[in-house]
């Protein structure tokens, strides 16, 4: 009896025993147009073979990285050749990227660490699960429970559709003083490994004290709520089957998985702007606007704490970028002269320490657009008026996979340029839309 019921189980979960998804030989091009014409051809060649475009041309940048897996090799680069676009390979061998990325992180947990935070129970140097990541967010309030300047506390949000929790951590001055809040979150889509920690980061900063001494500042000035990991399914199966994987995890039929969480927000959704209405692909927009779990978590909470909210930042990989509303038409925010000062000063804090270079512009920016993304939302829906989606590093040599060395650097940066990005906010005047 127990045998079946165990041979039941692993056939239902048949990817418990089966080994992660390989890439070997799968390649990143990076492509580009000379021309208008040329653009829109190897635009073509990108729906003919349902190829997975990683980062998008924009307006006066037109190359873009195209994941090409080995059978479309071939054909895709005879095609590209009688295009005449120009071709260089990003990264020749997917398979060789993962790899060391799953060493040095194993390294990077087994090594003594040197955190610029003073919390000495988490390693910012490694990508972490989603148990670890629950935990540490659990050990953040039961350590400002001693603490005089600072509290915490977790709300969840919800429950993923394979009922891992959603969590939002709220850090704040705690003296009974309610002030304005920017809401933060990452890992939206589950490959961008980079995003959630980037923003554990942010709240230990935040806790523990910042090298820069923004904190004190920064918790006179704002509460802060962080949702480090709104995407738990997606991101567990990145890390236990396939890495390369981006939606969440619903069993959708037709042996397809998973919704884009980052078009199935409910402000002008529309699958046939940047996204799709079939369930196998990528960027499958779902059957309506939150239609899914972990987007109608967001929109709860949001919804139910947007009185005060000033900013919204969601962030994801790749491409380096500080990107504000609109995503889903090319038209402008009546105000989007403000949020493109206050980017432009957040990108060029972060320049200051390794001189990254980040690009700022509407989504507006980018010839291929899409909607239903949660910064068109938190703006349209719930009128949160700084409302941005940053694409964290890199542009495009490792892309999703970001070697484990560069999350401090990219950390150290992405909170600087929040950082003064957040100072720089005029929270006198009125913010909110009423
Ligand atoms: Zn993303």
């Amino acid at each position: 009896m127990a045998g079946v019921t165990i041979s039941v189980l692993l056939l239902l979960c048949g990817y418990v025993a089966s080994e992660p998804a390989r890439f070997d030989g799968h390649k990143v091009l990076q492509i580009v147009p000379h021309s208008l014409q040329e653009l829109q051809q190897v635009l073509a060649l990108h729906d003919l073979y349902d190829l997975d475009m990683w980062r998008h041309p924009r307006k006066g940048n037109h190359s873009m990285d195209v994941y090409v897996e080995p059978e479309k090799l071939e054909p895709v680069l005879g095609a590209l050749k009688t295009i005449g676009a120009h071709v260089k390979v990003w990264i020749d061998d997917l398979q060789r990227l993962i790899d060391e990325e799953k060493s040095s992180n194993k390294r990077s947990f087994q090594l003594p660490y040197t955190s610029q935070g003073r919390n000495p129970g988490f390693n910012h140097e490694a990508y972490h699960r989603y148990s670890s990541i629950v935990q540490y967010l659990r050990d953040v309030v039961t350590a400002t429970q001693s603490m005089s300047t600072v509290n915490a506390s977790i709300t969840t949000m919800g429950y993923s559709s394979e009922g891992r929790e959603i969590n939002v951590i709220k850090v704040f001055r705690g003296d009974g003083v309610s002030r304005p809040s920017i809401f933060i979150d990452g890992g939206i889509h589950a490959r961008e490994w980079i995003a959630p920690a980037t923003v554990l980061y942010f709240i230990n900063q935040l806790v523990y004290g910042d090298e820069f001494d923004f904190a004190p500042q920064l918790l006179d000035k704002f509460d802060w709520y962080f949702a480090p990991l709104l995407n738990p399914d997606g991101y567990e199966y990145s890390h236990t089957t396939y890495r390369l994987w981006r939606k969440n995890r619903v069993e959708q039929g037709r042996n397809c998985y998973g919704t884009d969480l980052n078009r199935n927000f409910g402000y002008e959704w529309n699958p046939a702007v940047g996204g799709s209405t079939n369930v196998c692909s990528d960027v499958y927009s779902g059957s309506q606007p939150f239609s899914e779990k972990e987007s109608q978590a967001v929109e709860t909470f949001i919804l139910n704490n947007r009185q005060n909210m000033m900013a919204y930042l969601t962030y994801h990989s790749y491409g380096q970028m500080w990107l504000y509303p609109w995503g889903y038409t090319s038209a402008l925010p009546a105000d989007w002269q403000d949020l493109d000062a206050a980017a432009k000063v957040g990108t060029s804090a972060l320049s200051q320490l390794y001189g990254t270079n980040y690009v700022v512009g509407s989504s507006t920016n980018v010839l291929y657009s899409a909607a239903g993304g949660s910064d068109d939302w938190a703006k349209g829906g719930a009128g949160v008026k700084y409302s941005y989606t940053i694409e964290l590093r890199d542009t495009g040599a490792h892309g999703f996979v970001l070697p484990v060395n560069q999350i401090l650097p990219n950390n150290r940066e992405s909170w600087r340029g929040l950082a003064e990005f957040a100072l720089s906010l005029n929270t006198n005047r009125g913010f909110h839309r009423g």
